[in-house]
């Protein structure tokens, strides 16, 4: 019998923000289409990475291709 293949649970792509109320410290998780996954702890963090990224979007397969 084959080994099926291991699909992360509860992380699915794009960016999930947690840790937001009151007295926590935020953390947000990006994974990236391409499976690239990033974490940003801090609020300053956390909103630079959500201004970053575009969620649907992988600016890591076209990095050699830029296209303005
Ligand atoms: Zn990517």
């Amino acid at each position: 019998m084959k080994t099926p293949s291991i699909r992360v649970q509860g992380l699915r792509p794009g960016l999930q923000v947690r840790g937001l109320d009151r007295g926590m410290t935020p953390v947000a998780d990006w994974l990236c289409s391409c499976g690239h996954h990033e974490r940003a702890t801090g609020r300053p963090d956390v909103q630079q990475l959500a201004a970053r990224v575009e969620v649907g979007t992988c600016p890591h397969l076209a990095a050699g291709s830029r296209a303005a």
